[in-house]
């Protein structure tokens, strides 16, 4: 390097590393009002489908068809879907957070309303991978997979999901995620389903915490409530920390 070089000032940095970093932590209720059931209100599909006949290995063992064919109608209704108020506020908090979204949804709502960091705990219905090397993982487009398209060595492609009695994803980064964040809002979620439930322990004890929910969720009383629909809420919420 050259002295000149040495002595140009350098421009005053501004990527996302010097923004405070904040999670988003999502559950179904925060696409409920884009039209996609809840857990809970997915009591007629669950009465059709017993979920260990359609979200385990085993089912995927005996029954691919029926698998896919859940998965399949999964998919058609994601795409169907669009972001809501509160996917959209929550991508714009990325102006002045560096946020992570850390979503147990399946749907790509979030980054549809631009949210660029986004960590699938349960896996994403708009991909899919090779049922015998779970690396090879592939974007699909299409509404459906059936029986008979393969991966590039030949294996049947399976719904990128993380079924009942598979390991979550991601879920040592999201611990970090959540032990560094000054700031965690939890949407949408009865906080039930674990592990994904226990990360909301590893916030500091500092970091503003704040719950939006339809009703109340168990979170140790060390999160603030809000209680509501996330699209009343959540931009409400952005409003007040972007100021
Ligand atoms: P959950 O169904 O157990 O709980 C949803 C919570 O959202 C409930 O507490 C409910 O009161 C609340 N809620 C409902 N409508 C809301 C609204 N409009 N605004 C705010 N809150 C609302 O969901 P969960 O905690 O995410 O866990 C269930 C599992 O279901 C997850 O593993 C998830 O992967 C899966 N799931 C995903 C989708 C999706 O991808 N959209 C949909 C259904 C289920």
């Amino acid at each position: 390097m050259n002295q000149s070089n040495q002595n140009t000032p350098k421009p005053p940095l501004t990527n996302a590393s010097e923004k405070e970093p904040i999670v988003v932590f999502t559950g179904a209720g925060v696409s409920a009002e884009s039209g996609l059931l809840t857990f809970r209100d997915m009591g007629g599909i669950w009465n059709q489908y017993d979920v260990t006949e359609v979200a385990s290995p085993l089912a995927w063992r005996r029954q691919p068809e029926l698998v896919l064919q859940f998965y399949n109608e999964r998919r058609e209704k994601v795409i169907a879907a669009s972001p809501n108020a509160a996917h959209y506020a929550i991508a714009q908090l990325e102006e002045k957070f560096d946020v992570t979204v850390i979503t147990q949804n399946v749907d790509d709502l979030h980054e549809r309303a631009g949210s660029s960091k986004v960590l699938h705990l349960h896996g994403e219905i708009r991909k899919v991978r090779s049922s015998l090397d779970s690396k090879l993982v592939y974007e699909w487009p299409e509404a459906h997979l059936v029986l008979g398209q393969l991966c590039e060595k030949g294996r049947q492609l399976r719904p990128h999901i993380v079924w009942f009695g598979e390991s979550v994803f991601a879920m040592h980064e999201a611990a970090q995620l959540f032990g560094q964040a000054k700031k965690v809002l939890v949407v949408g979620s009865s906080l039930v389903v674990q592990p994904a439930a226990s990360l909301l322990a590893y916030a500091s004890f500092e970091a503003e915490k704040v719950l939006i929910n339809l009703e109340h969720a168990n979170t140790q009383g060390n999160y603030e409530y809000l209680q509501g629909s996330a699209c009343e809420q959540v931009p409400t919420l952005v409003e007040r920390w972007l100021i």
